[in-house]
């Protein structure tokens, strides 16, 4: 998370440090699952290329899984279709590769940026801040050195057990399940010969009646003999005390060859930030939304607090957002977290639970084949109601009474506080390539000088307004057909993380109040 912010901040001209612990990237596999929109966030930081090119997996491996009844043998299985059910509403297609190998494009892109600089193999210790400034105290790992950083705004990006959380007095609320989780990387050829019943995709979940809703998840690395597996145990378990191979086995149920490269238990806990900052010290990622890895929501929505929080701390540092622009981190990212955790993980892992309690094949075959498949369509058409949105954000001119959430649809026409849908311009490029990095008026059918019904010029109010309140703003013109129609506004104002703020097919009343309101100036 604090790579994909310091690449944000980098490219913006903002000079900052990233500290990390270690050296190199724990060679883990976990966040595999990209979205879209992560994929966007890696277009902006000019490196979605190279990150393509670190995929381990074949590109024609579906990163999406198979869902399992009980173990990989079983009859019940189904392969719903989820994320690419909404591709078309993104600029990028995802992907999924090993979160060390998405660290990795991400350092690199780092290292080329001068306004970073990094301390790698140096630990945070200590975090302080006054009306005026932050200091972190650094310590090197292994050696003696220690120094003093001095810094305008700190970020905590620093896991589940956050130092930066914690010395700051930031508490946290939510749901722990009391419930120990194993995560396992082996290699294994027979497991890669048994999946072969089963559709080629990325992972496999299996629902088992006796885990209360929890997953056993297999997942592949490659395609030649690496996997991951994560699953509930008892809290009393060891290195020492469990039989590891024999869960792989019953999971499965079948036998095959294991050859363990890693084995680590985390507890399952929903825990959410009461606040995403306080003062100068802001958090993000794990440190400030923890949950368990089903359904991709970790990775995906750190780097998602990265891109939100890193324009508006370099809008603040560049002297045109205001305060509220700062304020609105948390009042956006927290709400569409505690829902992310309330109904997409926790509601998912009650209503597994519910229904393998109910149901079962031995009880009444019949059954509990019409209940799996009602189920399991229940579970693709999540995809297509995971839509964040700030509609309630005190910077977008949203429509009355919206909120913040992690609900909402998706459509080609242009919303206040939705994701800017991509289309297709008239020079064939997309209008996600023709984005300024500041605000973009997306201006279909207008003339620059000519005033519209309303007796309003939108272009020059908003170009006049951008320049006495020194917000920067690219004006992007094409006319309103070919398929532009869709966004239903010739109007559509697009802040630096490419949602809405503002749309209308005739200019507003005063540009000046609208763009002041948006950039936390009001
Ligand atoms: C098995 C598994 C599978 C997962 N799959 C997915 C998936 O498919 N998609 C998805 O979106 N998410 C997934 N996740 C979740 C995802 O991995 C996390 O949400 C993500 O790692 C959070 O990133 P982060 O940078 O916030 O925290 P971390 O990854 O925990 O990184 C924190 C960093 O801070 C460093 N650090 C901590 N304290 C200090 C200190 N005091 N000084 C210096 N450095 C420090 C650490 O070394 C670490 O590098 C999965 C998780 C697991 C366990």
């Amino acid at each position: 998370m604090g790579v994909g912010l310091a690449v944000e901040l980098g490219q913006r001209g903002i000079s900052c440090a990233l500290v990390e612990r270690q050296l190199k990237p724990q060679r883990i596999p976990k966040g595999q699952n990209l979205t879209q929109r992560t994929l966007e966030h890696f277009y902006f930081w000019n490196c979605v290329r190279e990150l393509r090119a670190a995929r381990i997996m074949p590109a024609d491996v579906p990163t999406s899984g198979v869902n399992v009844y009980r173990d990989l043998m079983s009859d019940f299985w189904s392969a719903p279709s989820q994320r690419e059910l909404v591709q078309k509403y993104y600029f990028q297609e995802y992907d999924r590769l090993p979160q060390y190998c998405a660290e990795e494009v991400l350092r690199a892109r780092m290292a080329a940026l001068p306004t970073v600089k990094t301390w790698f193999g140096w630990s945070a210790e200590k975090v302080e801040q006054d009306k005026h400034s932050t200091r972190v105290t650094v310590a090197e790992r292994n050696g003696t050195g220690r120094n003093l950083l001095e810094a305008d705004f700190i970020v905590g990006c620093d896991g589940g057990h956050s130092i930066v959380r914690d010395q700051t007095g930031i508490t946290r609320s939510g749901a722990d399940f009391d419930q120990k989780m194993v995560l396992m990387v082996f290699r294994s050829t027979g497991l890669q010969e048994g999946l072969k019943r089963l559709p080629l995709k990325s992972t496999y979940n299996i629902m088992h009646p006796d885990l209360k809703g929890y997953w056993l998840f297999f997942g592949r690395v490659d395609m030649v003999d690496s996997f991951f597996f994560h699953a509930p145990v008892p809290n009393e378990s060891t290195d020492e005390n469990y039989d590891f191979l024999g869960l792989l086995h019953r999971a499965a149920g079948f036998k095959f060859d294991v050859a363990f490269e890693h084995v680590g238990f985390w507890d399952m806990r929903v825990a959410v930030a009461d606040d995403y900052h306080a003062g100068r010290v802001f958090i993000a990622g794990d440190a400030a939304h923890s949950h368990p890895p089903y359904g991709g929501f970790g990775l995906n929505n750190g780097l998602e607090d990265a891109a939100n929080l890193g324009w508006k701390l370099a809008a603040h540092l560049d002297g045109w957002g205001g305060k509220a622009l700062l304020r609105s981190y948390t009042e956006e990212r927290r709400p569409v977290f505690v829902e992310i955790g309330r109904d997409f993980i926790a509601a998912r892992i009650e209503e597994d639970r519910d229904f393998l309690d109910r149901y079962s094949p031995e009880k009444d075959y019949a059954e509990f084949e019409r209940a799996w498949k009602e189920r399991m369509a229940r579970v693709s058409g999540r995809a297509q109601v995971y839509e964040p949105n700030y509609e309630g954000s005190p910077v977008v001119m949203g429509p009355l009474g919206g909120v913040c959430s992690a609900h909402g649809t998706h459509t080609f026409t242009a919303r206040a506080g939705h994701h800017l849908p991509p289309n297709v311009l008239s020079s064939g490029r997309n209008v996600f390539e023709e984005l300024g990095s500041g605000y973009t008026l997306l201006a279909f059918g207008a003339d620059d000088g000519a005033d519209d019904s309303t007796g309003h010029c939108a272009i020059r109010s908003f170009k006049e307004a951008a320049h006495s309140l020194k917000v920067p703003l690219k004006v992007v013109r094409d006319s309103y057909d070919s398929g532009r129609e869709v966004y239903q506004s010739k109007l559509i104002l697009v802040r630096p993380d490419q949602y809405v703020v503002w749309n209308s097919d005739a200019a507003p009343a005063d540009a000046h109040a609208v763009l002041s309101k948006v950039a936390g100036l009001a």
